[in-house]
């Protein structure tokens, strides 16, 4: 989402004709589009203001973002900034730099989150890389879930106009853009603001007519906001990949209540069980938090025996961090060095899971799209399949950002899969 949006932007920049230099060059603006989700984010976020501003005290330096959004008192604090911005009106960071560029006092105010209530329309312009792209089609989350800072930093769920999106990834596959991820700050919430649960299914129907579209991908999205239709375009419309992003992050009912999650095991069992039956070789990666306040011996082993058996191709470990101003940073903390250990346990899994969803298809022909950046180790060309398993294979640049026929031929190891182009 904020790298979306960053690049959103600085395409606004670049056409009132400002020139975009490295962060470490004298410039007259420094924008820094903050993260907020943990504590360390927001500390880093405050030093690396500090240290442009120390570096050029004359520049212009702004904090924008969910960290302002979050927070504003605590930014404005901060002695180096110049003016800060929170989650909406990203379109107007110009006028606001002009301004102070023009000598003006201007305000620095933050709206409260709730008061968030339209979806701020930026566009990409240009792009940095051609491969993929991300497309915002939400922003904002109802949930709170426990743990989670984000609903404070992005405010209420708002949808953007299908049209909008439509347009924007029909001309992102006109420039050349092959694979499109669907993003949004809470995916599966899209047109629930407008009292619409069938929402993202229209849009993905609205898709399949745009011919000179390849792949789409779905970014993390909630297994109970999947619906017959979703399920049924994933296995039917080649464009959309096998590949679904479901966050668990409990196998306990009571760790998942505690975080103020919408789902039991059960529920989440269910819904795999579902749509692997429908949807033949659907990679599920997911998010594991280890370590979340009242975790036990007893409900970290119910963690690694649902990870086990629902057979993730991918799962994302994340030590629980406290984040200040969540209702879990008050509840009682679990000893770092036991958080450490689990993590490392649910680590050792993760490899051997992705190790066995890798074997069942070494030997199979897979479409891959080669990205613009070859592996730094071994210099071959590297891609993704559709169920997202990334691949080496041996070929001239030309072959960038291109799809190609590959048969995957050994596991190099749990993240790489060495391949050979047939086509
Ligand atoms: S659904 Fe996602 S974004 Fe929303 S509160 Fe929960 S973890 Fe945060």
């Amino acid at each position: 989402m904020n790298q979306y949006e960053t690049e959103a932007v600085i395409d606004i920049f670049i056409d009132s004709g400002y020139q975009i230099v490295d962060f470490s060059e004298k410039a007259d603006v420094y924008i820094v589009n903050s993260c907020t989700v943990t504590n360390e984010a927001a500390r880093k976020t405050r030093q690396i203001a500090r240290r442009a501003k120390r570096k050029f005290p004359d520049s212009i330096v702004a904090i924008v973002g969910c960290y302002t959004q979050a927070f504003p008192d605590e930014v404005r604090d901060i002695e180096e900034i110049d003016f800060v911005m929170g989650s909406n009106n990203k379109a107007k960071i110009l006028n606001k730099a002009e301004e102070m560029l023009a000598g003006k006092a201007i305000t620095n105010d933050v709206k409260e989150y709730q008061e968030l209530k339209e979806y701020e329309e930026l566009e990409l312009k240009r792009l940095s890389n051609t491969t993929r792209a991300n497309v915002k089609i939400e922003d904002g989350c109802n949930q709170f879930c426990s743990y989670c800072i984000i609903p404070y930093a992005r405010g209420p769920v708002r949808s953007r106009k299908k049209e909008d999106i439509v347009k924007e990834i029909k001309r992102l596959s006109q420039q050349g853009v092959k694979e499109i991820i669907l993003t949004g700050t809470h995916l599966g919430a899209y047109g629930s603001d407008r009292g619409n649960s069938r929402a993202l299914t229209q849009l993905m129907k609205d898709l399949t007519e745009l011919e000179e579209l390849k792949r789409v991908r779905l970014s993390s999205i909630e297994g109970t906001e999947i619906d017959q239709g979703i399920m049924e375009l994933i296995a039917e419309e080649e464009m959309f990949c096998p590949h679904l992003h479901l966050p668990l992050q409990s196998g306990s009912n009571k760790i998942l209540k505690a975080m103020n999650r919408p789902y039991t095991l059960e529920d989440f069992k269910e819904t795999t069980a579902e749509l692997r039956k429908k949807i033949p070789n659907l990679a599920i990666t997911t998010d594991v938090i280890v370590g979340f306040p009242g975790e036990t011996e007893a409900t970290f082993a119910e963690t690694l025996a649902a990870v086990k058996e629902i057979g993730f191709s991918k799962v994302h470990v994340f030590p629980y961090s406290a984040r200040e101003g969540t209702p879990a940073a008050e509840m009682k903390q679990l000893n770092g060095n036991l958080v450490k250990e689990y993590s490392k346990k649910l680590r050792l899994v993760n490899e051997a899971l992705m190790l066995d969803y890798q074997k069942e298809f070494i030997g199979q022909e897979k479409e891959v799209l080669i990205e613009e950046v070859r592996d730094h180790s071994t210099d071959l060309l590297t891609g993704y399949t559709d169920n997202y398993l990334k691949v080496l294979v041996d070929g001239p640049d030309n072959l960038k950002n291109e799809l190609v026929k590959v048969k995957l031929e050994k596991s190099i190891d749990s993240y790489h899969i060495k391949g050979k182009i047939t086509k």
